[in-house]
């Protein structure tokens, strides 16, 4: 399938200034929505960091961002849901908190203070954290989805990162929950980041983990791969290297003990073998796991303990920008 004509692509150079050398690593295309054109991703041969090249450019790639873009629909806070939940559920939350640590949104143990979230969808982690004592602010591309966020009552900016105006006072703790890999300038987003934040700040972003086994295994039909919304493919030691420059330094890697990507992968590969019920099936997987989340921990836990569940939320400190 080829580009439509409103989609503008950009060849761009590696981030961390490397000289131009690289290799073309896999070409794949758009499974989340099946919108058209082909792209490849390549691998530079001298930091390791993969990317999106040819990309479509920043003015053109809101056409693979549809209105149904799944992490705009997965954050709505329902109109009924409080700060507070009451009875056995709420006795439950710690409990389960405690025996079952997915280390989707894992965060160092701060207290409260001044939160921004980069790409904050529709508020429910704001909202969560509001909830927590935090003061919480957003930023969010999509201006269905921050809307939604700014009727919870939260100062959310409708836009990219890059138009985003400087915040009055700076953050304790910013995260960006499968963001990072979505930004054509990652550098410079790690960069204003560091400026909005005080001295030993922390900053916590998940992204998937194209160092594991899966990103080999599954190649064109994984999951996370998500052509070609994401335009950087960052493994434990490149995201090291991107935050470094970026003017943070990484402190820990905790791989996601979920297997969401594992179990979408299989449904993308067996749909392609023509078992289409089945394979859907486990596609819309990550969308309705619910319980099924714990009943896979125990092996989510052991591929974890390897890096081997193909994402991963990492903490990183305010060095100097
Ligand atoms: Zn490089």
């Amino acid at each position: 399938m080829n580009i439509p004509n409103k989609v503008m692509l950009e060849n761009v150079s590696c981030p961390l200034g490397c000289p131009k050398s690289e290799e073309a690593i896999l070409s794949g295309r758009d499974l989340l929505h099946d919108l058209p054109g082909t792209f490849t991703i390549i691998k530079c041969r001298t930091c390791g960091l993969m990317r999106t090249n040819p990309r479509p450019t920043p003015e053109t790639i809101g056409f693979y961002y549809p209105d149904d873009y799944g992490p705009y629909l997965g954050t709505r806070v329902q109109q009924t849901e409080t700060r507070q939940t009451y009875g056995i559920k709420k006795l439950l939350k710690p409990v389960l908190k405690r025996l079952f640590n997915f280390n989707t949104d894992t965060l160092p143990p701060l207290s409260p203070g001044r939160l921004l979230e980069v790409g904050c969808a529709s508020g429910a982690f704001l909202h969560r954290m509001a909830g927590q004592g935090w003061q919480v602010e957003g930023i969010e591309f999509s201006g269905t989805a921050a809307l939604a966020a700014t009727r919870l009552g939260y100062r959310v900016h409708a836009g990219p990162l890059e138009t985003a105006p400087e915040p009055s006072q700076p953050f304790d703790l910013i995260v960006g929950w499968m963001v990072l890999e979505h930004l054509h300038d990652p550098i410079a987003g790690l960069q204003k980041l560091c400026e909005w934040a005080r001295p030993g700040a922390w900053l916590v972003l998940s992204v998937p983990n194209a160092g594991s086994l899966e990103f080999r295994l599954f190649k064109e039909k994984l999951y996370a791969l998500h052509l070609p919304n994401h335009l950087y493919h960052f493994t434990p030691e490149t995201i090291g290297r991107v935050l470094q420059t970026g003017g943070w330094t990484l402190e820990k890697v905790h791989h996601q003990r979920v297997l969401n990507n594992l179990i979408a992968s299989t449904g993308y590969l067996l749909r392609e073998r023509g078992f289409t019920g089945l394979g859907q099936k486990l596609v819309d997987f990550p969308k309705q796991a619910g319980k099924w989340h714990y009943a896979l921990y125990p092996l989510a836990r052991v591929l974890s303990a390897f890096g081997q569940t193909g994402r991963m939320t990492i903490w990183a400190r305010k060095r100097a920008c």
